[in-house]
């Protein structure tokens, strides 16, 4: 435990309303917090609602329990499997992340993304505990909006790490970890679709990156919102256990009557992100090795040519995103 003398130790008192809600009051310096989590829910939900709360980022977290064992170590355990008593305390050790000038690199790298079968897939998106997560998602999580939505936009949701920016590269300024083009792909695209972006990671850091970036107060273009690690649902998948997406119909329910599932597109570098919504997603080549690459990198050159050719589209639900390098002058063939 040593380097960790400075972390809080917080109680928290569980008191469980019904087989499947619990409310959990949480203790952490000096105030109490309520977090209401649901037995379908696992640890790693659990640890982001106590984070949502106290601002101690999850990964931070150790939250210890009489005679569980190390069951709270296991992100992927379901809460219906540790006995959980009313009145009895866990204990939650962890410290406030305040330096967020670096990114959390010690965080485990998403070293490869992994296909689900499209039966598997279609499950997941159809299964009713998902909808219902998605259902307390959508209540639970407030979007802030930036700029107002415009009637007659298309939306564009993106994801940051990789797809906007090269986090895991070092320089002396984040611009130099910047996918090229960025600005002119925001502008150009801003003609035809607001924009959202959406990061698995802190609000705090989303906006740090972003502000760095330049992208937040960019003359050419206006960002509507962004969405952080906590608008985020877990998933369970036979293959590939337990994973965290980004569900657009969070998007789609506080925005009804602008954005719907016939003109979204988002961009991301990890497919499973989108399995809630897989007709919506675009997997986009990630852009790694800044240094190296950003001579060469030409993606959002062909993205802006391809996101601005399908705008004219009524409908883009019966696109295949899959073959967006072959759509209208893109003949070249993808080689994956
Ligand atoms: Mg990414």
């Amino acid at each position: 435990m040593a380097g960790e003398t400075s972390s809080s130790a917080s109680a928290l008192a569980v008191s469980p309303l019904t087989e499947e809600e619990l409310t959990l009051t949480v203790k952490w310096s000096g105030k109490e917090y309520t977090v209401r989590v649901c037995g379908d829910d696992t640890v790693g939900e659990l640890k982001r609602r106590i984070c949502e709360a106290t601002n101690v980022m999850p990964k931070r977290q150790k939250l210890l329990y009489p005679k569980v064992g190390s069951k709270l170590a296991d992100d992927s355990l379901l809460l219906s499997q540790i006995p959980f008593k009313a009145s009895i305390k866990m204990t939650m050790i962890g410290t406030v992340e305040d330096d967020i000038i670096v990114d959390p690199v010690e965080s485990p790298e998403i070293i490869d993304d992994f296909e689900l079968g499209q039966d598997e897939a279609m499950d997941i998106k159809d299964k009713e505990v998902n909808k219902q997560k998605l259902r307390r998602r959508i209540q639970q999580y407030k979007i802030q909006v930036r700029n107002p939505c415009r009637k007659g936009k298309k939306l564009l949701v993106l994801d940051i790490d990789y797809t906007l920016f090269d986090h895991r590269s070092s320089a002396e300024n984040p611009v130099e970890l910047m996918r090229p083009y960025l600005h002119e792909f925001l502008s150009a695209v801003y003609a035809e679709y607001d924009i959202i972006i959406w990061s698995a990671t802190s609000m705090k850091w989303v906006e740090l990156k972003m502000g760095e970036l330049g992208v937040l107060n960019n003359p050419n273009y206006k960002i509507t919102a962004l969405l952080d690690y906590l608008a985020m649902i877990t998933v369970q998948s036979d293959t590939r256990g337990v994973f965290d997406c980004k569900p657009l119909g969070l998007i789609w329910a506080h925005f009804p009557e602008y954005y719907s599932a016939k003109n979204t597109i988002m961009f991301d570098d990890l497919r499973r992100n989108f399995v809630m919504n897989p007709q919506n997603g675009l997997i986009i080549k990630p852009f790694k090795r800044a240094h190296a690459n950003r001579n060469s990198d030409q993606e959002l050159v062909k993205l802006t040519q391809y996101l601005l050719t399908i705008a004219e589209l009524n409908d883009l639900s019966s696109l295949d995103h899959k073959k967006w390098e072959a759509f209208g002058n893109f003949k070249r063939r993808r080689h994956d």
